[in-house]
């Protein structure tokens, strides 16, 4: 017999795409902060982010009525119709994430809008709740989620230990505010501050930020890229080849603002470092591309990893021109030791 889902199980079903583990959570939200035009964005996790995880921010908030809609399945204000999703500008435009949260935890969402005094709606493996209630606070939006996958224990089954979950929130921290200088940070694990990234409006700022975040050994070694073509901006920091890793794992591409692994960049990347780097080594990179969003379409995963570029030999020809030339000319003779 075909039956439709309960949009609670449909739900459940959706978060097993989205919501893997307390990280991904901490990406989503810190996401919506960020279409949110937060500022400052806090991150405080309890226990490897399992226990809890409060993710608070200064954005335009969420108006009293919409409270309990932004839970609800398939809820988005980010886009209205399939033009919008052509050049969607937002992180988020699913309306999925606080759905599929709220149906594997206990959730509690805290708004207010500007010149108004806020209110909290909670559900608990849910996603549509009744009551909303007061809860004076400033402009802003605090997300609190305890106790991941409480409901579905075969999913919390495939949680590591608290401190691995804590290493990949770091992980998901560290590259939202590599790509936002705009946007202060602040990461606390079980009462401790681990770092506090006051807003980078400077090219010294920025280069700290970075510094804290991969490690000042990269940051010494690296070269500032700056390259335009038609459409294509492309910025950052490049290592030079001295520094070198064993592993791919210092390596941050961001299109228009989003984290993206994307074999095509990668590939272009290598290529640029072919004549100055040995094989087994991989460089490492801290690099912005930006692009007319309606050239490169994000819909491609749930989590928004993967894009796919209108003109994929374009932008993989200027990527490494514009790397192959700054690298050639730094290019030394004596191959020194690596970075680790
Ligand atoms: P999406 O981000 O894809 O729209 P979400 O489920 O993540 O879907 O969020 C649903 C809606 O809730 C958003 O479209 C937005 O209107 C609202 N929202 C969520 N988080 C915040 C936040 N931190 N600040 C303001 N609004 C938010
Ligand atoms: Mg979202």
């Amino acid at each position: 017999m075909i039956k439709v889902l309960s949009p609670r199980l449909a739900n459940q079903i959706a978060a097993g795409e989205v919501v893997e583990r307390p990280a991904s959570v901490a990406k989503e939200l810190i996401e919506n902060a960020l279409d949110a035009g937060a500022t400052r964005i806090r991150v405080e996790a309890e226990r490897g982010g399992i226990a809890s995880l409060v993710i608070s921010d200064d954005g335009h908030g969420i108006e009293q009525q919409q409270l309990a809609l932004a839970l609800a399945r398939h809820a988005t204000s980010k886009i209205q119709d399939l033009d919008d999703l052509e050049g969607v500008a937002t992180l988020g435009f699913r309306g999925e994430a606080l759905a599929s949260i709220a149906s594997v935890s206990r959730l509690t969402l805290t708004s207010a809008v500007e010149g108004e005094t806020g209110f909290c709606v909670s559900a608990e493996g849910r996603d549509m709740v009744a009551d909303v209630r007061p809860a004076p606070r400033n402009r802003g939006t605090t997300l609190e989620i305890r106790d991941l996958f409480f409901n579905t224990p075969a999913r919390r089954k495939f949680l590591k230990t608290e401190k691995t979950e804590q290493n990949h929130i770091q992980t998901a921290l560290s590259r939202q505010a590599m790509s936002r200088f705009d946007v202060g940070f602040e990461w606390v694990h079980d009462g401790k501050v681990h770092w506090q990234l006051p807003q980078a409006a400077t090219e010294a700022a920025r280069a700290a930020r970075i510094a804290k975040l991969v490690g000042q050994p990269f940051m010494d070694a690296a070269l500032s890229v700056e390259a335009e073509a038609i459409g294509l901006r492309l910025h950052g920091w490049v290592a030079a080849p001295t520094f070198s890793r064993s592993q791919p794992d210092l390596q941050y591409l961001f299109v228009n603002g989003r984290v993206v692994r994307d074999r095509l960049v990668g590939h272009a990347i290598r290529q640029a470092y072919r004549d100055v780097m040995y094989g087994q080594r991989h460089p490492a990179y801290v690099l912005y591309l930006e692009l007319d969003p309606a050239s490169v379409d994000v819909n491609v995963h749930p989590t928004k990893h993967e894009v796919r570029f209108r003109d994929q030999r374009l932008v993989h020809d200027f990527l490494f021109k514009s790397l192959h030339r700054l690298l050639a000319q730094v290019r030394t003779d004596m191959p020194s030791a690596s970075a680790e």
